[in-house]
């Protein structure tokens, strides 16, 4: 016997209607690439989708085909959300950090029919564009008058020429929530990169999952902030959950630097913001520089890599701003965990907190995880066995797009399918996940594990190191001993002797480094992730000391 309840598909223009009929005068604020603060409302996000949508139509692009963007977080970019993948084509989100040349792959392999881009990467599509074998059609992200006249694009328009002569009406398409909605390839740190391909279904289900109290908690108080790229996992799925609940949004466009987020920040009242932490590194920077202090800013969530224990400190003691802690990737679009204090917690010291926020958190309901041993067995959640971490759920990747790689999944003893993330984790018996590591960069040593993470959350407490990085290099007896490669603060002075010192009672002996390398910087990747790869090569002829 079924249910009798209306069968009606979850679909992303279902979110955009009811943000233009429930909260239409809800504000969506935008710094544009000009430099200029664009300032409008839902209503206005969801009249010009349809434009969007009937310009897709006029273009006779098909269900399912895909549009690109190369754009930073902004309102057009906030559109092409809604209208290509409410009107049923497919949303290919492109990372501009990467190599233009593995952009061009990136679009070919999508083949992508339409790219729209933010003028700042007018010079990559002008380097790639002969290269892209399937875009009919390129879209600069900008008013007609600030299309240059002579950019060597064929079949190159503005942004506002495109949608500008087409009807504000437009009756969105019903079709199965489990059509595709959009895409992001993953960073590729091996291989070409692979792409997770969300669907409608998928995206609503995690929008509503995202905007818990126990998740992102957002709503409709809040002004939000995301400094995470809508070029990346859909910026964590907030443009959605900030349409299912009203909240404002705010979109730094490209001004990424501490100087630029802080005024936004404290220009728009944003109560909440979200980011990976080398961005909220520099903002933490340029506001202890010049004394400044936060007026609206209550929460942050923090993920993308591990949030270094200071970090957390920094924001809630200095500046009384709570940090949720969360983990997740491409493939869990993305969120997977994220760090709340249950009741019983709550009478707990602060320190005796702090140790819980430190971890990535708890399994958000539509994501199931465990962690396994070597030989795929179970291992108890006790918080301290740890094990490679695997999930599933219905907004966790069931393969990659056109079969790319072969099936991700593994199966268990009872035959149930698990997409192993590549992490290695413990689980506590309150269901608080801690991501040991990345496997590949777990440090083997004398056949125990030590966390790489773990050795540079020690290295950022102290208060001369800006950054650092820990490797595991070579040892003949130990088989890999760590080093860690430090950034030091701008005229901070510190010794090897000294920041070894500092690791003394903080950790085992044994997994203190051997050897502290000072770099002037560390090799970031196109998501904002330290690149520890580029880092082992750059490090290639390095000699441990004593060998
Ligand atoms: P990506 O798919 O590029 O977003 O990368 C996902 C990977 O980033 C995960 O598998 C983790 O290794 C890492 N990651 C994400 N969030 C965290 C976090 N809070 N702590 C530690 N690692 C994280």
């Amino acid at each position: 016997m079924f249910g009798l309840m209306q069968k009606q598909s979850l679909l992303i223009s279902h979110l955009i209607e009811f943000a233009e009929r429930h909260h239409g005068d809800g504000e969506v604020v935008s710094r544009r690439v000009e430099g200029d603060i664009h300032r409008y409302t839902w209503a206005d996000v969801a009249r010009r989708s349809r434009q969007v949508a009937n310009t897709l139509d006029a273009a006779k692009l098909a269900f399912s085909d895909r549009v690109a963007t190369l754009a930073w977080n902004g309102y057009r970019h906030l559109e092409l959300y809604f209208g290509v993948s409410g009107s049923g084509r497919v949303l290919h989100t492109i990372n501009p950090r990467l190599h233009p040349d593995q952009i061009a792959w990136i679009a070919n392999h999508a083949e992508d029919q339409v790219l729209c881009f933010d003028m700042t990467f007018l010079p990559i599509i002008q380097a790639i564009h002969s290269k892209c074998n399937t875009i009919q059609q390129w879209v600069a992200m900008c008013d007609g008058d600030k299309l240059p006249a002579d950019t060597g694009i064929p079949n190159l328009v503005s942004y506002e020429a495109w949608i500008g002569k087409q009807s504000s009406d437009y009756q969105w398409p019903s079709f199965d929530e489990n059509s595709a909605s959009s895409m992001c390839y993953t960073s590729g740190t091996t291989g070409n990169p692979k792409a997770a391909l969300y669907s409608h279904r998928s995206t609503i289900l995690h929008a509503y999952a995202a905007a818990l109290p126990d998740v992102m908690g957002i709503s409709a108080r809040d002004a939000i902030l995301p400094v995470v790229p809508m070029f990346h996992v859909n910026a964590w799925g907030i443009p959605y959950s900030a349409a299912l609940t009203g909240a404002k949004l705010v979109f730094p466009g490209s001004g990424m630097d501490g100087k630029s987020i802080y005024e936004l920040i404290e220009g728009e009242g944003v109560t909440y913001a979200a980011g990976v932490p080398t961005v909220w590194q520099m903002l933490l920077t340029h506001m202890k520089s010049n004394g400044l202090k936060f007026s609206s800013l209550n929460r942050t969530v923090i993920g993308g890599s591990a949030c270094p224990p200071a970090m957390i400190q920094t924001f809630m003691d200095d500046y009384g701003v709570e940090v949720l802690h969360a983990w997740g990737m491409t493939e869990l679009s993305p969120l997977g965990t994220l760090c709340t204090l249950k009741n019983k917690h709550l009478k707990l010291s602060e320190p005796e907190q702090m140790k819980i926020r430190l971890k990535q958190g708890r399994a958000i309901f539509g994501v199931d995880m465990k962690i396994v041993d070597d030989a795929g067995k179970d291992l108890p959640h006790d918080g301290k066995a740890y094990g490679d971490l695997l999930v599933k759920g219905p907004w966790v990747v069931a393969e990659y797009f056109k079969g790319e790689g072969g099936s991700p999944l593994v199966k268990d003893s009872h035959g149930v399918e698990w997409f192993p993330t590549g992490d290695v984790a413990t689980i506590d018996t309150d269901g608080y996940m801690q991501i040991t590591d990345r496997s590949k960069d777990v440090i083997k040593s004398g056949g125990e594990w030590i966390s790489s993470i773990d050795i540079e959350n020690i290295a950022v407490a102290h208060p001369s190191v800006l950054m650092a990085a820990c490797i595991g290099v070579k040892h003949p007896k130990w088989d890999e001993r760590p080093i860690v490669a430090v950034v030091k603060k701008p005229d901070a002075h510190v010794s090897r002797e000294e920041l070894l010192g500092f690791y003394e009672g903080k950790t085992a002996k044994w997994q203190i480094p051997d050897d502290v390398v000072f770099v002037d910087s560390i090799p970031i990747g196109a998501t904002g992730k330290m690149l520890k790869t580029k880092l082992r090569e750059q490090l290639k002829d390095y000699v441990l000391p004593n060998l």
